[in-house]
């Protein structure tokens, strides 16, 4: 009698327990009927904070400028570190950290341990899902803490949805984190089609196969034009000019652009890549997974990252002020409005929030910037690689000490140092010596004085966010302003000075409160502030602050 007696105490305890416990993770559930039923996270390819001000008056009213006019626009926004560079940006972007936390130090690093290059998101752990054989194999295995996204996913109990698009695989890849649904990027060559990776899935989804089997892709090898009169585009300088790196197989660089000509001296579909209509195919893209995976359709709040790559391609050829790029922004200006109306009738207007920024913005091309008198220069790694490995042999009878040059930075060869029985110390000062007396340098340092140093602002700082232990180089240089790495038509970005880190940065939306601001910001500022729009827990490998002055109470 007593033993069932006690029997009965002990289930009617664990069915408290139970109870109680059912209770507690239901309370922990972000099903919040006040929060937005969809996160997109608008990551434009770089794009310089004033691409908006300049095509402001040919924009239309319902892209930019509607998330200009109806959201909060945060007209000084920075990266807070170097490199500038994809890989880094969308990492950065994501996770509400720098490179220093989140490991993502370059879109290529070199890794010392096995003496090879590493891509941001190679995984030769998991196998392709399209493509072909030789496709590259890819996870986000690489980030070494959690996004939003990934937040978001684990708060919810796995009841919200992540799903990230972008023509890049790393634009792609490292915006939704470790537990996204799917990251799809683009696979040009012969086939033009989005892929994935069986990270993420064993198998593409029905829908993914039908879109890439429809002509949705192919349609758009055809004229690359302008959209309005190209007496319009008053805001870039003349088309013919020689600062533009031209397609192969057409030696212009004007208007217009045969893509079906041009097609199989540029890689086939992956062409569409470098024009406006890389973009357009994003947003076709993306439009298809809201409805075909039912985002922002249940109490759950869902994130789809969406970042536009064309813009970067279209900005290493022909640079900030050329009629191509104006293009790129009127065309992807209606790519905005065109996603605007689709999440305004398919989840509700004023039911999701968005964002809009950039993974880096870009420096002018030299040779342009001295043709009107501004002095300039293009280098390359390689040079700086050659004349060091010239003085060390002078100095220590090797020429095998520098392993690699990437991302500014020189890693050494350790192993060849030590079984030479070279002194360290007395090799970084040679190039430290040598790299300041060329006249495109502008300050050099040992990884020691990064790692170790106290710094509250300044470009030190930048390079010290920007370094990680484990997969950053051993003496770090800094070029000088307007002095940029790369050959001599076109252009590129990486710096920490102005016109890279500048980016814009819009909320719109769900909670979010209509205004602008001068005040600085940091592009690790974003996720946390989603983070505490949706009431989740403080992210807690984020060194971004929240800015609390954005979302309604
Ligand atoms: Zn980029």
């Amino acid at each position: 009698m007593k033993n069932i007696f006690l029997i009965k105490i002990i289930l009617i305890t664990l069915l408290v327990l139970t109870f109680v416990n059912c209770n507690s993770k239901n309370a922990g559930l972000q099903s919040d009927l006040d929060n937005p039923k969809l996160v997109i996270s608008i990551v434009v390819d770089q794009m310089r904070f004033d691409n908006l001000d300049k095509y402001e008056a040919n924009y239309s009213n319902n892209g930019f400028n509607r998330l200009i006019r109806e959201g909060f626009n945060l007209k000084n926004n920075h990266f807070n570190y170097v490199p500038t560079v994809t890989g880094p940006g969308h990492a950065s972007i994501s996770t509400g950290s720098t490179p220093k936390t989140h490991g993502i130090a370059g879109n290529n690093w070199f890794d010392k341990k096995t003496q090879k290059d590493v891509y941001c998101t190679t995984d030769l752990d998991y196998e392709n899902l399209g493509g072909n054989a030789y496709s590259a194999k890819m996870s986000p295995n690489n980030l070494l803490v959690n996004t939003l996204a990934d937040l978001n996913r684990i708060e919810n109990d796995m009841n919200s949805k992540t799903i990230s698009i972008a023509i890049k695989d790393r634009g792609s890849i490292l915006m939704g984190g470790k537990n996204a649904n799917a990251a799809y990027w683009f696979y040009g060559k012969d086939k033009g089609e989005w892929v994935s990776s069986k990270y993420y899935m064993n198998k593409l989804p029905e829908w993914v196969t039908s879109f890439n089997n429809s002509e949705s892709i192919s349609k758009y090898l055809t004229d690359w034009n302008t959209l309005y009169d190209i007496d319009t585009y008053k805001e870039s300088r003349s088309d013919d000019n020689n600062f533009e790196k031209s397609f192969k197989g057409d030696p212009s660089v004007t208007f217009p652009y045969d893509l079906n000509k041009l097609k199989d001296l540029n890689d086939g579909y992956d062409m569409l890549k470098e024009t406006p209509f890389g973009n357009s195919l994003t947003t076709d893209f993306a439009i298809e997974a809201i409805s075909n995976e039912k985002l922002g359709k249940d109490q759950f709040t869902d994130v789809l990252t969406i970042s536009y790559s064309s813009t970067d391609y279209i900005g290493h050829n022909f640079g900030v002020d050329a009629k191509e790029t104006q293009d790129a922004y009127l065309r992807l200006d209606l790519e905005i409005e065109r996603l605007l109306n689709f999440l305004d009738s398919y989840v509700g207007e004023n039911e999701y929030t968005l964002f809009l920024t950039a993974d880096h913005g870009a420096a002018k091309i030299p040779a342009y910037l001295n043709s009107l008198g501004i002095k300039s220069q293009n280098i390359e790694e390689g040079t700086v690689k050659n004349i060091l490995k010239n003085v060390l042999f002078k100095s220590y009878g090797s020429n095998q000490l520098i392993s690699k040059i990437m991302n500014s930075q020189i890693y050494l060869n350790n192993k060849t140092i030590n079984s030479l029985n070279l002194n360290l110390n007395s090799i970084e000062k040679t190039i430290i010596n040598t790299l300041t007396q060329l006249d495109f340098i502008d300050k050099v340092y040992t990884s020691k004085e990064i790692i170790n140093g106290n710094f509250d602002s300044g470009y030190e700082l930048l390079i010290q966010n920007g370094y990680n232990i484990l997969r950053s180089g051993d003496v770090i240089f800094k070029l000088k302003e307007n002095v940029i790495s790369y050959g001599n038509k076109g252009t590129t970005h990486g710096s920490g000075y102005s016109y890279d880190t500048h980016v814009p940065l819009i909320f719109f939306g769900k909670k979010i409160v209509q205004g602008e601001s001068n005040v600085k910001t940091k592009i690790t500022d974003i996720a946390p502030t989603i983070a505490k729009l949706l009431g989740l827990k403080k992210m807690s490998n984020s060194t971004g602050d929240v800015l609390t002055f954005v979302i309604k109470d």
